[in-house]
């Protein structure tokens, strides 16, 4: 008796709707992206490793990129300044962000350790 397993690898997962122009989110080897992306209608992506910057090196989940998706918070603990090594905890939020001219994450509610 043989066991076939069939993976799904040509078609990636929708995990939500792209906050700039609607259409679908998938997920990526590397990140999160919207279908529109490379068809140069849309700016939408997130690299999964987004937080490694701020000392989180654990990838952002689908579980995550789905919350954010539906305009909710998530909520992010332990992430360190990068100029000053100063730990903090708060709620991300999907966000334009200016000064880097791309998607990206947005912290409230921070709250700062001692
Ligand atoms: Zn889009």
């Amino acid at each position: 008796m043989s066991v076939k397993i069939y993976r799904n690898t040509t078609k990636p997962e929708v995990i939500g709707s792209c906050p700039q122009c609607h259409s679908e989110v998938l997920d990526g080897k590397q990140k999160y992206y919207c279908t529109n992306l490379f068809k140069g209608k849309c700016r939408f992506s997130l690299n999964k490793h987004y937080f490694r910057r701020w000392g989180e090196m654990r990838p952002l989940s689908k579980a995550g990129m789905s919350h954010l998706l539906l305009g909710r918070g998530i909520r992010l603990k332990n992430l360190v300044t990068v100029r000053k090594g100063h730990m903090f905890d708060c709620l991300g939020y999907l966000a334009w962000i200016p000064q880097f001219n791309r998607w990206g994450i947005e912290f409230e509610d921070i709250y700062w350790h001692d």
